[in-house]
């Protein structure tokens, strides 16, 4: 015999007739409960029962003693049933099954299981009709169902693949009216900015500021000495701003003046991936009350552009500004990953996201 069967744990068992399986000593369910074992681990083989149902095999170093309370009983208490395949089971109540991990089948379909073995166990209804308990290991894990509909199986974020179209379709609508909505804004009162800095934390410095509005024009890139750090290694491998080259550079507190000159003239700021930019610029401000005035001007195109992949193209994973472009097809304008180029690109990526953003 070459049948073969995949157990949950992905291992593979082969189906074996009832000799070799006395020939490698190995036990039955029926033999095991007769003295007073279970089964520890996985089976190691199996055979089909006449009725289609599966006898499993257990290897005897897989086994445990089972629970005394199921055998101190006295005998005449112990009542059992013999099956068609010549297993005899025992019955127990739901509660003392559940503490071996039995189950009846219609419990083990509501966990998501389908039976596949025969019945371990057993217990009478009131009606004294039978009700068979499966060992919850050795049951077939169902695919789970959409959490919406409940009928079909699951196939993105818990919902079947009508449900997920249907979700997908409202969602894409909406996107696409805030998307497509007309913003009258002045071009010159949307800027986008980037800033290089010394590394990521609260601590870091501002090495460079770069803004843009949005008709191109160029209102300030300059690079800016830091106060407190003199090297920054890690990032001046991505950025390549060397402590020599901002030597001469003004300072943050030097500029402060023009910027908060540019930004109060702003309708919105936007930056790609905004939340380190913010946390750094907004210390230009003193006052609670500024940083949240300029935190309501702020806008993330990456945020803008994960929603977009989402609702138009599952197919993108990634959202850096680099997959942003590549999604757009829009091309490098100067050195790609300089800030200057950096907030150009920023500011293609807004316009294709908003094509009726801006007045005119
Ligand atoms: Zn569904």
């Amino acid at each position: 015999m070459k049948n073969e069967m995949t157990l949950r744990s992905g291992a593979k068992i082969k189906q074996i007739g009832s000799a070799e399986a006395n020939e490698k000593k190995y036990l039955t369910r029926h033999t095991l409960s007769k003295m007073h074992l279970m089964p520890s681990g996985e089976p190691v083989a199996y055979d089909v029962a006449p009725d289609g149902s599966i006898i499993y095999y257990f290897a005897p170093d897989r086994v445990v003693e089972a629970p005394p309370e199921t055998w101190y009983f006295p005998r005449a208490r112990r009542d059992t049933m013999t099956l068609e395949s010549g297993s005899v089971i025992e019955r127990m109540s739901v509660k003392n099954a559940a503490a071996r991990g039995y189950y009846t089948e219609d419990r083990l379909f509501r966990m998501h299981y389908e039976v596949v073995e025969e019945p371990v166990a057993y217990t009478l209804k009131a009606d004294k009709s039978v009700l068979y308990f499966y060992d919850k290991k050795t049951a077939k894990r169902l695919p789970l169902n959409c959490v919406r509909c409940g009928k079909d199986v699951r196939y993105k974020k818990k919902l079947c693949r009508a449900c997920y179209e249907k979700e997908m379709a409202v969602r894409r609508i909406e996107g696409d009216k805030h998307r497509n909505e007309y913003y009258r804004m002045d071009r010159k009162k949307v800027l986008f900015f980037d800033l290089e800095l010394t590394g990521f934390y609260d601590h870091d410095e501002i090495l460079s500021i770069t803004i843009v509005d949005a008709t191109g024009e160029l209102i300030m890139d300059t690079l800016v000495k830091p106060v407190k750090k003199k090297k920054w290694k890690e990032t001046e491998k991505i950025h390549g701003i060397t402590p020599d080259m901002v030597a001469e550079a003004p300072t943050l507190a030097e500029l402060t003046p023009r910027i908060k000159e540019i930004f109060a003239d702003a309708e919105n700021i936007i930056a790609y991936g905004v939340s380190t930019d913010y946390s750094h610029i907004k210390y230009i401000y003193d006052t609670a009350a500024e940083r949240e005035a300029l935190h309501e001007k702020i806008r993330c195109c990456a945020n803008e552009f994960v929603r977009y992949a989402s609702e138009h193209r599952p197919d993108v994973v990634h959202a850096s500004l680099t997959d942003a472009m590549s999604c757009f097809e829009i091309e490098w304008d100067g050195v790609a990953h300089t800030s200057m180029a950096d907030t150009v690109a920023c500011m293609k990526v807004w316009e294709v996201l908003f094509p009726n953003y801006y007045e005119n």
